[in-house]
Formats: C-alpha cells, sequence, structure tokens
C-alpha cells in the first residue's frame, strides 16, 4: 500500500469563487461524443467519473446559440430552455457524489459550420471557416457584439438553472470566438475590438464581466485559455501575448484553467510528447500572475507528478481529460493507497478519433467508457461469477489479458495459455517500435492485475493445439489467438489485382520487422493500411540504416491519424527522416531488384529501385484453432478480439471485455440487447 498520508494535499478543499471543491481533482472539459444527442449517456460518464472522486466534473464544450453550431458532431447544447432537462441529468448525477458541475459554454465562431442551423458563420473578420466546407464567415457588426454578449449571459443563466456550480468563458484551442478575436491573424478589426492586445481581448473581458453579473453571485466562473498556440513567433506565445492575457485579466475569473492551443498540441500523443506533464513550462507563471487557482492538464497520471506540481506551486487543482477517461477512479485510487490499480492513458488518442468520427467516446485502456448507460458497465465493478468455474483463454494480447481479467475478477478459475516467450501479444510487439513504448501500459497494468490473483494461472511459452485444450478438460473456452499480417501484398486497393511477386524478391511484413528481421539498402514500405503501423515501421527502417520510399495509395501518410491528431506530425517526422515519399500509388510488381507502382489516377507506372519490400496491407485472422475444436464437445468456444474481427487495440479489449461480461448472460439478453438506445421522443413539440 502506498503512502496515502503523502497524497494528502491533493484531497483537500478548495474555494472557487463562491463555491468550494471537495478536491483537486478536476476533470476538465472533454468531449465524449454523446452530448445533446444521448444525454442519459452522458450523464451516466459524468456520473462515474464524480463517483470514482473527482471533485469538479465538466461538459464537453457546449453551445450557446444555432450560430454556434457543430452538426454533425454532438457536443454539448444549451440554445434555449428546453435544452436545460437533459444537463440537469448530469448535473445531478455529478452532485450524487459530491462533486462540483462545471459546464464549458461555447460560441465557436469560424470553428462553427452552422451545417444544422444554415446561419451565417460569425468570425472577428470577413474570412474562409476553419473547417473544409464551402463557406466563409462574416465580421460580427456592434449590433452583433452585443447580441453574442446577450446569448452568452442568457446561457449563463440557464447553465445556472440547469444546476451547474462553475460555468466557463472559453477562449482556447483555436476553436472559439473569444479566442480568434484575440489572435492577430484571425482579427484584422480597426475597431475597439481589434488592434492592440488591449482591444482584442475586450471580448473576452465583457464576456467574464457578463458571466459574473448574470451568475456569479452563486457560480464559479472559469476561463479556460490557450496561453500558447505553439507556432513560435508566427503564433501567441506564452511569455509574449500569453502573459498579456493572463495580466489584463488577473483576478477576474474564479478560476483559470489554462492549455496549450490548438487541440493536437493540448491532447498531444505520447508517439510525440512522451512527457507526461509537458505543459508545465507553459504554465506555470499564470500563478505568479493572478491570485485566482489554476488548473492544468498535461496527461496527469502519477500522483507524485501531481503532488509535485501543487508543491512547486504550478497549480492548485490538477487538471485532466484523457486520464479521466483512462480511468474514471484515479482520485479514489490514490486516496485509497491502490496507486497500482490506476489504468494509465497511453496517449493514443482514441478518445478524440471518435469526435471526430461522430461517435460515441471509445478509449484503449478503459472499454467501459461511454457504455456506463447503454450496456450498464461499471470501470471497477462486474457480475459475480455464474454455473461455471474453469475457463481457458489463449492468447495474451489485449483481448485475452482483458478477458482473462474479468473472468478473473467474476471469480472464474482462469487459465491464461501463451505461445510467446512474453504476454503480451501485439501491443508488446508494437511497443517495441519507435515512439510506441507507452502501448505497453496496455499489458502492464492488466498482467499486474492478474499476477496477484490467486485464481489465475498464466502459462508463457505454451502454444496450444486442439488436443492439448481437450487434455486440460476445461469446458469454457476464449481464443484471442490474433492475427497474422498478409505477406501477399492483398489489401484494401490491391484486392482487384495483387502485386505480382518475385519468389526471389526479399519481402517482408510488419510481424517480420517485430520480430526482429533487418532488411538492408533501400526498402520499399507499402501502406495499404493507412493507420499508424506502416509510419513507424519507417520509422524503425530509419533507424536501422535503411534508406526508405513510402508507397501509399492515400493522399496522405497514415492518414487515419487525423483522428488521433497526429497525422500532419508524422508526415513531417517522415520527410524530416529523409523518407522519400509516395502518395496516391499503388503496388503492380515486386522484384528482387525494384517495385513498380500505378498512380491511382492516371494508371501511369513508374519504376522504384530497392532491395526489399515491406507490406503493410491486412491482416488473417488466426481462426485453426477455433476451427480444430469445433464438434469437441466444448460448452463455451468463442474467439476474441482481433481473432473475431481485426481492428484497433481499443475493440480487442473492448471485445475481450464484452466476452467476460457476456459469459453466462441469458443468451437471448445478449444476443437481443446489445445495447439500450436513447430514441426521438415523437410527441408533437409545444410550438
Ligand atoms: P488481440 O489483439 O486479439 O489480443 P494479439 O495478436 O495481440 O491479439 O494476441 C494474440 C496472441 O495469441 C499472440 O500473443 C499469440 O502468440 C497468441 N496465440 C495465438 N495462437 C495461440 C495458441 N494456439 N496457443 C497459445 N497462444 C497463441
Ligand atoms: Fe488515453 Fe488512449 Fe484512452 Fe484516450 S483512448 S484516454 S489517449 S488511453
Amino acid at each position: 500500500m502506498a503512502d496515502v498520508q503523502g497524497y494528502a494535499p491533493l484531497f483537500e478543499p478548495i474555494r472557487l469563487g463562491p463555491v468550494t471543491a471537495k478536491n483537486r481533482f478536476y476533470q476538465v472539459p472533454h468531449c465524449t461524443g454523446l452530448g445533446h444527442v444521448r444525454p442519459r449517456a452522458e450523464a451516466a460518464l459524468r456520473g462515474m467519473k464524480a463517483e470514482g472522486g473527482w471533485g469538479v466534473v465538466s461538459t464537453q464544450e457546449t453551445e450557446i446559440h444555432p450560430t454556434s453550431d457543430l452538426a454533425p458532431f454532438a457536443e454539448g447544447r444549451l440554445w434555449d430552455a428546453r435544452d436545460i432537462p437533459a444537463l440537469r441529468l448530469m448535473t445531478d448525477a455529478v452532485h450524487d457524489h459530491g462533486a462540483l458541475a462545471a459546464v464549458q459554454l461555447v460560441h465557436n465562431g469560424r470553428h462553427a459550420t452552422n451545417l444544422l442551423s444554415r446561419a451565417p458563420v460569425l468570425a472577428p473578420s470577413d474570412m474562409a471557416i476553419s473547417a473544409c466546407q464551402p463557406k466563409q464567415g462574416r465580421a460580427l457588426d456592434k449590433a452583433d457584439i452585443r447580441a453574442l454578449r446577450r446569448w452568452h449571459r442568457e446561457a449563463a443563466l440557464r447553465a445556472k438553472d440547469a444546476g451547474f456550480d462553475i460555468i466557463y468563458v472559453y477562449a482556447g484551442h483555436g476553436m472559439t470566438l473569444a479566442q480568434q478575436f484575440m489572435l492577430p491573424h484571425l482579427n484584422g478589426r480597426s475597431d475597439e475590438y481589434g488592434g492592440s492586445l488591449e482591444n482584442r481581448v475586450r471580448l473576452t473581458l465583457e464576456l467574464l464581466e457578463d458571466t459574473r453579473d448574470a451568475v456569479g453571485d452563486t457560480c464559479a466562473v472559469a476561463f479556460r485559455f490557450g496561453i500558447d498556440e505553439m507556432l513560435g513567433p508566427d503564433g501567441m506565445q506564452a511569455a509574449e501575448e500569453g502573459r498579456g492575457v493572463v495580466e489584463l485579466l488577473a483576478d477576474l475569473p474564479d478560476i483559470w484553467d489554462v492549455n496549450v492551443s490548438d487541440w493536437a498540441n493540448d491532447s498531444a500523443t505520447t508517439r510525440f510528447q512522451p512527457q507526461d506533464g509537458y505543459q508545465n513550462d507553459y504554465l506555470s507563471y499564470v500563478k505568479q500572475v493572478t491570485d485566482k487557482p489554476v488548473v492544468g492538464v498535461g496527461r496527469l497520471t502519477s500522483p507524485d507528478m501531481m503532488l509535485s506540481m501543487l508543491r512547486k506551486g504550478i497549480v492548485d487543482l490538477i487538471g485532466a481529460a484523457r486520464p479521466s477517461i483512462a480511468d474514471p477512479f484515479i482520485p479514489r485510487k490514490i486516496e485509497e493507497g491502490r496507486i497500482d490499480e490506476i489504468r494509465e492513458c497511453i496517449g493514443c488518442n482514441i478518445c478524440a478519433a471518435s469526435d471526430g468520427l461522430g461517435i460515441p467516446i471509445r478509449c484503449t485502456q478503459n472499454p467501459t467508457i461511454g457504455e456506463e448507460w447503454r450496456r450498464g458497465w461499471h470501470p471497477e465493478r462486474i457480475a459475480a461469477q455464474g454455473q461455471a468455474t474453469q475457463t481457458l483463454v489463449v492468447g495474451s494480447g489485449p483481448a485475452g489479458l482483458e478477458c482473462a481479467m474479468q473472468l478473473a475478477r467474476r471469480g472464474y478459475e482462469v487459465t491464461l495459455a501463451e505461445g510467446a516467450m512474453d504476454f503480451g501479444g501485439r501491443v508488446l510487439r508494437e511497443s517495441r517500435l519507435p515512439g510506441l513504448a507507452a502501448w505497453g501500459r496496455v499489458a502492464d497494468y492488466r498482467l499486474n492485475d492478474l499476477r496477484q490473483r490467486a485464481n489465475v494461472q498464466m502459462f508463457a511459452e505454451s502454444t496450444l493445439d486442439a488436443d492439448q485444450v481437450i487434455e486440460l478438460g476445461i469446458e469454457h473456452v476464449f481464443l484471442a489467438t490474433g492475427t497474422a499480417w498478409r505477406a501477399d501484398g492483398v489489401g484494401r486497393n490491391t484486392r482487384r489485382s495483387p502485386p505480382l511477386t518475385d519468389p526471389s524478391a526479399f519481402v517482408y511484413t510488419p510481424d517480420d520487422i517485430m520480430a526482429g528481421s533487418e532488411p538492408e539498402g533501400r526498402v520499399v514500405v507499402y501502406d495499404d493500411d493507412h493507420i499508424y503501423l506502416a509510419g513507424v515501421i519507417a520509422e524503425k527502417l530509419v533507424q536501422l540504416g535503411c534508406e526508405v520510399v513510402f508507397v501509399t495509395p492515400e493522399s496522405t501518410v497514415s492518414s487515419f491519424s487525423a483522428y488521433t491528431l497526429e497525422q500532419h506530425r508524422i508526415q513531417a517526422r517522415l520527410i524530416e527522416l529523409g523518407v522519400d515519399i509516395r502518395c496516391n500509388q499503388t503496388l503492380g510488381r515486386i522484384a528482387p531488384d525494384c517495385v513498380t507502382t500505378a498512380c491511382l489516377y492516371s494508371g501511369r507506372v513508374s519504376r522504384v529501385e530497392c532491395a526489399a519490400t515491406v507490406l503493410v496491407t491486412e491482416r488473417q485472422r488466426n481462426t485453426t484453432l477455433f476451427e480444430q475444436l469445433q464438434g469437441k464437445g466444448l460448452i463455451t468456444l468463442e474467439l476474441v478480439g482481433d481473432a473475431a474481427a481485426p481492428g484497433l487495440i481499443a475493440d480487442a479489449v473492448f471485445d475481450g471485455h464484452r466476452a467476460a461480461r457476456d459469459f453466462e448472460r441469458p443468451k437471448d439478453a445478449a444476443e437481443q440487447d446489445w445495447f439500450r438506445r436513447e430514441i426521438t421522443d415523437l410527441r408533437e413539440e409545444a410550438p
């Protein structure tokens, strides 16, 4: 057990304007893909954070008016009084556990697309909107600014009615009108809202004063501010104008919630920002300028780092979005001395990808996030075992480990067999590639749990065949046997005409490279997978001294990684490493000394000299054992994870979790009741 007393400062209450937070754990606003579209699910997710011990639990950005319409994305909405009941579900759920509820009001300005409302987009000056849409924003005139202030004020009053304790003015992530007014490259106004910093900050100052005036008697006013755009002299810098803003507004808000802008910088992935607490340098002086409490973020999962940030006077409250998604129970675990039970965020941004995809939030580490209401899943609790006693899980990748851990938590005897020398499957293999070390946390957390359980037996170097499974005499078998990367080049774009491969050519798969194969000389990496792996393998090959040509049918490198907010960084890194990137090309022939590629559009063929090729195209499911065990009298025989349906690590963890939960659930319930849905109420609305 950890020294719980040592962490006492994290549990000291703190006054925030007219309200008091019970401790220093502050779940800053983050999107969930639930919002106004799925309010019960939203309330249950936020309520779970409060149950897990967070002293403050916030919404995501919450639109104040139809001119700030983020459809089709499901953020918060408080356009008028009819939106109050949905948000009251959330404040009630949060208050039930003694936490404060915060709402991040927003007018998104040129970040909104207004595709649903068809309202004109509003911006500091006339300009194209930030999304790639055929629209321009128009400059707010004085009447618009007066209206905007009224909308914000009225939304604050509605938020108070909905039960919120903390109400935000938001100027961050490049996503809000208040911040857009502050930035010289977006604000070309010549009136009192443009020009000097003081003028550019005027709108924010007015919004803060209005909010305080409207609700400040009972609610704290928080200010979320992107202090540095991380563009050097081309953008706002923390030490220059960023500091100027803090000085101008110093004690006006009750809480300073400070981060770096844009979202990709704020939610940096471990691949590009391995150090937790990476924002400290940017926000460390804020407390010297203001007497008001400061909350900061930076993938803060370690209680020691949290404590040192308080002790050094960097922040007063520990802010978290992703760490609270990966483990909603961090505060309770620290308080109870269960620090080794914290499920650490791996910084993969699959959570952020959910937002961009317009779907409910998913997390690699926490398969229950977003499932609290619709599936009734609790991150720390699971139903006790049913009739069966013995279970066998084959394969210890993310699916097998999660399945085994949850079966063990339910009380079953679990035997876990792994063919390789070490447990961890694909997360172990991938975590050895450049920039992916944090992937290992997926295995570490689960192995740490499994190793402490008396009802679990784990066997490495134990490749099981059907006879060995039957000999074990265990009648409930879960096969998390994973996948193998194809070596024939078949993939999304080469299905009709796979590359013709000369048998004497050197062809590798990602499995070969991860197992230690080292091609030499000039190597073509062919990416028809488009997620992250091919880009990482290209980096690995450069480290090995290869000259790398990256060929992909997509128009960018690792195109899916735009959703995880790192595509531009991946492409920039490969360019910096001297990788020769050839987009819009499919693979035609693989010869010993070259490959041919064809332009996706014109069909024009090119020849690329190379000594070897790495094919990152598709995976094949390992189902041999499953097929051999058919008809052998097992009561349960289930493929789990990638072996059932190849996908992200998050999907494998989810499926392992689901399999353990569904085990011995009455069959028709598991089949008919996938999950509860929030269905539009068709009762006629009063005009
Ligand atoms: P997932 O992502 O679904 O968890 P992985 O590919 O990460 O899948 O892991 C599958 C694991 O299963 C690998 O570590 C592999 O060594 C192991 N495995 C596959 N077949 C067998 C088998 N017959 N016996 C034991 N282990 C196996
Ligand atoms: Fe962290 Fe990845 Fe989960 Fe997001 S999806 S909270 S980055 S582990």
